[in-house]
Parts: structure tokens; C-alpha cells; sequence
């Protein structure tokens, strides 16, 4: 995926210029980006891989690429529910090494993923996470038979999963944020960012934030629909001329 930050030693030199630096962001969720001078800044995301997921899917359905979106929609809602799920781990006090041996186990099949979330959804919130199975089968429809779907189907599988993203943020902010934010701290360090800038001098570091169209980390967040999702992406693509 394309990733763009500002580049950090023309913004040093000149800070009054908003200079750009691009480059291909990794499953780590960091990116060595360059600006057209040829200086390197290592932007590392400060977000959760969904946030970042999901707005990969919107930019795919802005541009009608259907099935396209329809795929990272899914994905990134079965990487809120392995957010969970380890958010839940950590308030029941064990330990990272263990967690993510355990993560090990599970993370090729989806329904383990998905039964180890319903466990702890029910835990945490005392009430059962119910699944469409209008909309699951949809998209089983697009993802392993090739089914080509419109927009009027798309939109309503986007709606669906906005719901539901919106609904796990919201519960972990309000019953999981510390161990969300030990989660990210520990997922940052995991990306090894310090060994890539020890062996590339000229690298510049950039924790990055980039608009979050779920509002994620939004202190006054209230409910997101896929119609406020919509408007913010357009607002962003004006403001930043495309870019994020
Ligand atoms: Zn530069």
C-alpha cells in the first residue's frame, strides 16, 4: 500500500514548506518513505492495523472497486477482533510472550479467531456478539466464488461492518484503553524500527498519525455511520490532494 508522511529533515530546514516523502507501507505498519530531495524518513503508523484496513476498503469502494473493498472490509474486521481479543488477554494479566505463542496457534483460521473474540466479547460485555449471516454469507459469496457485487450490496456490506467496528471501538475504549494502548506499544516495538535506523544513518524516524476515518482514538467519539465515513474520506482527499 502506498503510505505518505512529511519528510522530517526538509521540514527541519524549512518548516513554512509541506514537502512529501512516499513509499510502500509493510505488514509492520512502517514504511521507508522518500521526498523528491532523496531524503528518508521511517514513518511508523501509531494506529491499529484496522483502522489502517479499513481505510484502504473505502478508498476501494470510492473508486468502485468492489470486490476489492468488499475483501479489506472483511480483514479489517477480523483484525478489531484479534485486537480484542489480545486487549482481553492483557487485562486477564498474561504475559505478551504467551499471547502471541498462543496467537500462533489460531491466526490461519479465521472461525478460531472468530470463536476466541466471542468468547471474550461475551466476557467483557456480559452480552453475545450476534454476526448477520445475510451479510457472512455474502461475503463468502464474494471471497470464494468470485461473485461480482454491485454497489447497492457493497454499500450495504459496508454499512454492516462500519456498525460493527464501531461498536468493538467503542467498547474498547471504554473497557479496554489501557490495554489496547500496552498493545500498540508492544506491537511498535515488535517492528524493530530502532535496528532498521542503527543500520541506515541517513533514516529519520516519524511516528506517524494519519486521519483516522473511524475516529478511533477520538476523545469526544460518538457513534460513526458509513455515511460520516464517506464525508470524512472526501473532506481528507480534498485537504491532502489525495494522499491519505
Ligand atoms: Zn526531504
Amino acid at each position: 500500500m502506498k503510505h505518505y508522511t512529511l519528510c522530517v529533515e526538509c521540514d527541519i530546514s524549512n518548516p513554512q514548506d509541506t514537502v512529501w516523502a512516499d513509499g510502500e507501507l509493510t505488514n509492520e505498519l512502517y514504511a521507508i518513505c522518500t521526498c523528491p530531495q532523496g531524503h528518508r524518513t521511517l514513518s511508523s503508523l501509531v494506529h491499529h492495523a484496522p483502522d489502517i484496513i479499513f481505510g484502504s476498503a473505502v478508498r476501494a469502494f470510492r473508486y468502485e472497486c468492489y470486490s476489492e473493498s468488499i475483501l479489506s472490509f472483511t480483514a479489517a474486521l477480523e483484525r478489531a477482533f484479534e485486537i480484542f481479543f489480545k486487549a482481553f488477554c492483557i487485562k486477564q494479566e498474561i504475559g505478551f510472550k504467551v499471547i502471541d505463542e498462543m496467537w500462533k496457534e489460531i491466526k490461519n483460521q479465521s472461525e478460531r479467531q472468530y470463536g476466541t473474540f466471542c468468547l471474550a466479547y461475551c466476557v467483557i460485555t456480559e452480552t453475545a456478539w450476534k454476526s448477520d449471516n445475510k451479510q457472512v454469507e455474502f461475503r463468502n459469496k464474494v471471497v470464494h466464488k468470485g461473485y461480482i457485487a454491485n454497489r447497492s450490496e457493497t454499500l450495504s456490506y459496508a454499512e454492516y461492518i462500519t456498525e460493527k467496528l464501531d461498536t468493538i471501538i467503542s467498547i474498547l475504549n471504554r473497557k479496554l484503553k489501557e490495554e489496547c494502548t500496552k498493545l500498540n506499544f508492544h506491537n511498535q516495538k515488535s517492528r524493530n524500527c530502532q535496528k532498521l535506523l542503527d543500520g541506515n544513518p541517513d533514516l529519520k524516524f516519524c511516528a506517524t498519525g494519519l486521519p483516522s476515518l473511524l475516529r478511533w482514538n477520538h476523545a469526544d467519539r460518538n457513534t460513526v455511520t458509513f455515511d460520516d465515513v464517506l464525508k470524512t474520506a472526501e473532506e481528507i482527499e480534498k485537504r491532502f490532494e489525495g494522499r491519505l
